[in-house]
């Protein structure tokens, strides 16, 4: 059990998947991990739960041991909200969730950005129904996370979604340097928990944001403490001509 690991590590599960890219001569996108980065929420998916009182420990636990994959985490998370007599919908997911905050100094940090022409995007395995709103109120590119299935009726099916994998958010990173058509080394990774360093290990810049442990302390470039995206602000300026 790795002790630096605020959870059960997913690196026991998991190696190290260090690529040799180099750093950035400039950046041209940034990628932010939603939960914990641009919102300041531990888990999009936890903040319903609580809303429900409703617990995935068990699976979280089970998931990163790699007993089950990432469906059957998502399938299992909404099986809990569900309940017969008053079926959960879309709207009502999007109504608990309207009350997550955005991470004090997001919009500056995104404005700098914009004024240097750097394109944005969310990689998140959080509930796209928050990151389609955050990406609507920051004005952010490109988005990738999970979703949930419904019925005509906005009825939550039981289905998921998937967009991002977990434990595997460098896939997303190759979808998005060839959508983009961005070179990885012009691509900055800003992300606060160790699900965050395969992104690291693909961009030529990882940076740590009020990391919740050391295990992602440790393998980013850089290290931004505190609950203020602007303060990482300074570390772009250096790669913007
Ligand atoms: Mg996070």
């Amino acid at each position: 059990m790795n002790q630096k690991c605020k959870y059960y590590c997913y690196r026991n599960t998991r190696k190290a998947n260090k690529t040799d890219i180099l750093r950035p001569d400039k950046i041209e996108l940034v990628i932010f991990d939603m939960d914990g980065v641009l919102t300041d929420t531990i888990s999009s998916w936890k903040y319903i739960h609580d809303y429900f009182g409703s617990s995935n420990e068990r699976s979280v636990d089970e998931y990163l041991k790699g007993k089950i994959d990432d469906m059957e985490f998502i399938k299992r998370d909404v099986s809990l909200w569900q309940k017969d007599d008053n079926p959960v919908t879309r709207d009502k997911l999007a109504d608990i969730l309207s009350d997550v905050p955005l991470m004090k100094g997001s919009e500056k940090c995104i404005v700098f950005l914009k004024n240097h022409d750097v394109k944005t995007a969310i990689v998140s395995a959080g509930l796209d129904i928050l990151a389609n709103r955050v990406a609507d109120e920051l004005g952010i590119d490109y988005v990738f996370a999970n979703g949930i299935k419904t019925d005509n009726k906005g009825r939550i099916a039981g289905e998921g979604l998937l967009n991002v994998r977990l434990m595997y958010k460098e896939e997303t990173v190759r979808r998005l340097v060839k959508q983009s058509e961005i070179s990885p080394r012009r691509i900055a990774a800003v992300g606060n928990s160790c699900f965050d360093i395969p992104m690291f290990e693909t961009c030529g810049l990882g940076i740590a944001f009020n990391p919740e442990d050391d295990c992602v302390r440790e393998v980013a470039d850089v290290v931004v403490e505190g609950k203020d995206l602007s303060r990482i602000i300074p570390v772009f300026e250096q790669f913007i001509n």
